[in-house]
């Protein structure tokens, strides 16, 4: 969704929407977002809440976890047009993301994807307790156990047979 700097600066602007994307292995759904660009004195402020759900495989067992979460992010819009307030803002911006402007072209999805991916877990797990996949034969021990625990370890089995006797 692009939109015109000048424009938002001149008159803010109020949006709404969803979109998807995927980010690595993760199929990412902004499932609906609000924006509102307020007009400042050092340019334009982004006001933004979205809420996303995501699915990813399980580091662990692989299967296909899903998550959701709702945040909201402020973002100071700059232009390079607004040259004189750049030196001003670097001063006191310590708290909310600045987000350069290039050629008037403010990219919204793009914006909120950013936001979004800075929320994202690094390592999805479906569960603490899952227990992962088995290293011999890559069944998946949540589902039960596989074979390889029945089958004893060969060379336990002289040792067995040497203390039963
Ligand atoms: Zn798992
Ligand atoms: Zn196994």
């Amino acid at each position: 969704m692009k939109l015109s700097f000048e424009e938002l600066l001149a008159e803010g602007g109020h949006f709404e929407g969803d979109f998807a994307f995927t980010e690595d292995d993760m199929k990412v759904n902004v499932e609906n977002f609000s924006a509102d660009f307020i007009p400042t004195d050092s340019g334009l402020f982004l006001d933004v809440e979205f809420s996303y759900s995501f699915e990813a495989p399980c580091a662990r067992c692989l299967e296909p976890t899903k998550g959701f979460g709702k945040q909201t992010a402020g973002i100071q819009l700059m232009s390079q047009s607004l040259e004189d307030v750049k030196e001003e803002t670097e001063l006191t911006d310590d708290d909310m993301g600045v987000c350069w402007v290039e050629d008037d072209e403010i990219d919204l999805y793009e914006i909120i994807k950013q936001e979004v991916v800075f929320y994202l877990p690094v390592r999805v797990v479906c569960g603490e307790d899952c227990k992962g996949l088995c290293p011999q034969c890559g069944e998946n021990l949540n589902l039960g156990s596989c074979k390889c625990k029945d089958v004893a370890d060969p060379r336990w089995v002289g040792l067995d047979k040497l203390k039963n006797n």
